[in-house]
């Protein structure tokens, strides 16, 4: 697993990948951040930095589901890494799901790659952004393989004018550093939040990859962007507005 998170106020970070025992992953990176002098712990030195702040460890079987057995069963037998695969309903063995038919919403196949990265992003009444992303990477990766999640300025990016967490192909965010280029953009260009967010789906995953990406500016605007067929999200405000989407 990896995570990264960052406070826009002071561009403070922290980041960790390669942990295997740590219970929250982005808990251990707010501590990479608040209580180390580094930004960034990887594999056997961010476990040990978690022992040492006691944080909660649990046996790596906690993080082993059947689903997930299943799910890494038919990506290794399709020798793919983006496995493509279809939300088994629920009591649903994972071998059955290759042979039922697509679940359907709204006539769009419900289909999902990597369906295990959280991303948050946050801004206050004082206009400040943090913005945080959590994953267990995507499916069949190879050992040692580090996507964007735990990459500031790649899968997740904050400063003074924005909060930025990605999703998708780590591998296509890493290339188009994402993250940052909505705030650079923002930054050189006077680009509005949602102008930035559709200038770099559009223009800088042109290499191809699906990604999404979700954020927040310090006016309290709220904006994503995707370029594959859903991303699941939601919103919620102080005031009690709240709202979840999956499709465009
Ligand atoms: N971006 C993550 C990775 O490549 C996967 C995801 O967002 O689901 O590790």
């Amino acid at each position: 697993m990896e995570a990264s998170i960052m406070d826009g106020s002071g561009r403070r970070c922290g980041a960790v990948s390669g942990v295997t025992t740590v219970k929250n992953p982005i808990s251990l990176a707010r501590l990479v951040m608040e209580k180390s002098p580094h930004s960034y712990l990887a594999f056997s030195g961010a476990e040990e930095f978690a022992k040492h702040h006691g944080v909660e460890m649990v046996d790596n079987d906690y993080f082993i589901t059947e689903d997930n057995v299943g799910m890494l069963k038919l990506a290794k037998e399709a020798d793919s890494i983006l496995f493509d695969y279809r939300i088994p309903t629920i009591g649903e063995s994972c071998s059955s799901v290759v042979d039922t038919p697509p679940l359907q919403m709204n006539g769009l196949p419900i289909s999902v790659y990597a369906p295990e990265t959280v991303g948050c992003v946050v801004v206050d009444s004082q206009g400040q952004c943090a913005a945080a992303t959590s994953t267990g990477g995507l499916m069949n990766k190879k050992v040692g393989r580090i996507g964007d999640s735990p990459l500031i300025g790649a899968g997740t990016y904050a400063c003074d004018l924005c909060g930025v967490s990605c999703t998708g192909e780590g591998e296509a965010i890493i290339r188009g550093t994402l993250a940052r280029d909505v705030a650079a953009l923002m930054e050189y260009k006077g680009l509005g939040l949602q102008e930035a967010v559709e200038y770099v789906i559009e223009k800088r995953l042109d290499g191809g990859g699906k990604a999404g990406l979700i954020a927040v500016s310090s006016k309290g605007e709220v904006s994503y962007g995707f370029n594959s067929v859903g991303m699941f999200r939601g919103c919620a405000t102080e005031d009690g507005f709240m709202e979840v989407g999956i499709w465009e």
